[in-house]
């Protein structure tokens, strides 16, 4: 069975295989394309919108990450990803 995890940000539950996962590497966040880095970590819909929405969160620093992760790197990550599902 297929992991189940939480997005960050609109904490709906969801497939593993559904959700970006983001790592903090040294503080900076990096995008774990195979979901296997020993690092704490946060989840992400894979959906253009939550995307779009987290980084307005970030911008208005109304969201508390439970781990330590530099915001500018979480935003230029967030940003390669919304790149590539095509803006
Ligand atoms: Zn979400």
């Amino acid at each position: 069975m297929t992991p189940i995890r939480c997005c960050s940000l609109c904490k709906k539950r969801n497939e593993k295989n559904n959700l970006f996962r983001i790592v903090a590497d040294n503080g900076l966040a990096i995008l774990d394309e195979k979901q296997n880095i020993n690092s704490r970590g946060i989840y992400i819909c894979k959906n253009k919108k939550c995307i779009e929405n987290f980084v307005k969160v970030i911008d208005k620093s109304k969201y508390n990450l439970k781990i330590s992760l530099n915001l500018d790197s979480l935003k230029e990550v967030l940003g390669l990803l919304l790149i590539r599902m095509g803006e």
